[in-house]
């Protein structure tokens, strides 16, 4: 997200916290009773935007932060709004936190979506696990692009095994591994980008054949083939 911090939204966020903010111990608890969300976490309108109170606190303090930057407290009050109690979390570290290592993939452990993929949140905008994964490892995706997976497990949030594409690529490659399955054709294929590279170089530099490749990645070897003619994954350099 983009919006410039000015002293003025800055002076305007610090008004409504104080209005609203009462001492409780060394705390100073935002509680303005509104609060829509189930987490008990209470949003203010600040900088043009819906965000926490503890963010809003955290940024007139410190000035702005990044969108996958975290607002934590460590006095263990969410809703504190007191700048010696708010730290920075990293996203990056949340998602290591909320995952297992299954194999090459990391399997996200935290709350899903009916649609089977991850659900996190960057504290004011819900979002899926992997794409939360791929934003704190390169930064924003860009608009109107999907983050798809190499793995085909929904769940994973290895940034290695993701990779950005259209919705027209999602559906393409969903096809080309079997995923999606149309007629006799219903062998799931077991390559990822970087097979795919290992597999064309092995091939051109006279390693291996197609049988030989088809047998070392489980795949047959006229998925091999079209994989080295580029008659599938074609999006792979
Ligand atoms: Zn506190
Ligand atoms: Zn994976």
């Amino acid at each position: 997200m983009t919006r410039k911090i000015t002293q003025r939204l800055i002076e305007g966020a610090k008004r409504r916290l104080a209005k609203h903010s009462v001492p409780n111990g060394d705390c100073l608890v935002y509680c303005r009773g509104t609060c829509v969300h189930a987490s008990g976490l209470e949003y203010l309108q600040a900088f043009r935007v819906a965000i926490s109170a503890k963010r809003a606190a955290y940024i007139c303090e410190f000035g702005d932060i990044e969108s996958y930057e975290v607002v934590i407290s460590v006095c263990g009050n969410r809703n504190c709004v007191n700048p010696d109690h708010l730290k920075i979390d990293s996203l990056k570290i949340r998602i290591l936190r909320q995952s297992e290592r299954d194999g090459e993939c990391m399997v996200w452990t935290g709350p899903t979506m009916s649609s089977g993929y991850g659900r996190t949140n960057f504290d004011y905008r819900g979002m899926s696990a992997h794409r939360a994964s791929w934003e704190a490892h390169f930064g924003e995706i860009p608009d109107g692009m999907f983050v798809l997976h190499d793995c085909d497990n929904k769940l994973c949030v290895n940034p290695d095994h993701l990779h950005i594409g259209t919705q027209a690529d999602n559906v393409r490659e969903a096809f080309e591994r079997g995923l999606v399955t149309t007629g006799s054709d219903r062998r799931q294929s077991k390559l990822t980008e970087k097979n795919v590279n290992l597999i064309r170089e092995s091939y051109a530099n006279g390693e291996m054949n197609q049988i030989e490749l088809g047998e070392r990645f489980g795949v047959s070897d006229s998925t091999i083939a079209d994989a080295i003619h580029r008659r599938t994954w074609k999006h792979v350099p």
